[in-house]
């Protein structure tokens, strides 16, 4: 097998969930039928099953099928975790419970992380619900899609902080109602960032300042919770096609440039996010705290 090709290519490229093929044209590739990461199907299958075996999650921020917290779930629940999940809004909860009961989950609650009471109580249904916590997935972000449009100067106060609330602030609020059942467990957090929380991204504006407080906040959780034997890491991901990547207007130009500049010359997917995350929550990574692992296919180590 011509390891270039999707093995599922042949009966139903467009249909597989790794096709991307616009992608990979602005990078240059002619290739009508190529993968996003050929290794893909390959690596689901280098799961590492039993890892996660026994172990209790909340996952926040999982609104279809395409989200990243989805592709973090299913991959935790390959490796044998059972886990809670929360969803923010109606909209989307017949969505969410259909993916989370697919995993058996024991327990879809409502949180909107706006709300701190909604995340005491999400916390504290999840470790009765599972028996107690071993990590925590928290992959919750939005900005009013008007600020992402124009200029960050024109930010207002009110959507500046809506922003940070939801973006940056959700992850102390979860923290903080996790860290008495994650201390018992000597348990972990991970949370999702994006490169605009370093560098001026353009469109990216004031959800690049709230990546800079997420980013920030995880290290002084970890160093909070660090004592307790309780971990706090983040991931930093590439562009990837999701419900809150279709709000960035420059979303298109910042997933071409990645394949065409980054080291690996590659775009990245969610299952990439997943195998990170799932690393980063488990046993193999006790001694890694307080830190950001990149997943853009090196992009973040270029100048240009
Ligand atoms: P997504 O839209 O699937 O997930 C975002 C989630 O945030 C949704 O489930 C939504 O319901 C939730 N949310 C928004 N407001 C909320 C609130 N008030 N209370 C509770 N939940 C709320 O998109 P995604 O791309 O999977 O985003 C997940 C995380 O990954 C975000 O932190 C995002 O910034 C980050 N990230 C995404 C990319 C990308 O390219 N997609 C890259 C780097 C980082």
């Amino acid at each position: 097998m011509n390891p270039n090709y999707c093995p599922k290519a042949k009966e139903s490229a467009p249909q597989c969930d790794d096709f991307v093929p616009d992608v990979r044209r602005a990078a240059g590739f002619p290739l009508l039928c190529i993968v996003t990461r050929p290794e893909n199907h390959l690596a689901r299958l280098a799961l590492m099953p039993g890892r996660f075996e026994g172990k209790r999650g909340l996952v926040l921020g999982v609104a279809n099928k395409r989200s990243i917290a989805w592709a973090i779930a299913k991959r935790l629940a390959d490796e044998g975790a059972t886990m809670a999940f929360t969803f923010q809004g109606e909209r989307i909860e017949a969505n969410v419970r259909e993916l989370a009961e697919s995993v058996a989950s024991p327990l879809i609650t409502p949180c909107d992380v706006r709300e701190e009471a909604d995340c005491t109580r999400a916390v504290s249904e999840a470790a009765q619900a599972l028996g107690g916590l071993d990590f925590v997935v928290h992959s919750v972000a939005f900005a009013a899609a008007e600020d992402m449009e124009g200029r960050f100067i024109d930010t207002p106060s009110e959507r500046f902080w809506m922003a940070l609330d939801v973006s940056a602030y959700s992850l102390v609020a979860i923290a903080r109602a996790a860290e008495p059942h994650l201390v018992e467990t000597g348990g972990s957090i991970v949370t999702m960032t994006y490169l605009g929380g370093e560098r001026a991204v353009p469109h990216y504006n004031i959800m690049g300042v709230a990546k800079a407080t997420l980013e920030a906040s995880m290290r002084y959780l970890a160093w909070d919770l660090g004592s307790e034997g309780v971990r706090v890491n983040a991931v930093s991901a590439g562009p990837v096609r999701t419900l809150a990547a279709r709000s960035i207007p420059g979303f298109p130009t910042m997933e071409s440039i990645v394949a065409e500049r980054a080291p690996l010359r590659r775009p990245i997917d969610a299952a990439d996010v997943a195998s990170a995350s799932a690393f980063l929550l488990s046993d193999d990574a006790r001694n890694i705290t307080g830190t950001i692992l990149y997943v853009d296919s090196g992009y973040h180590s270029m100048g240009m």
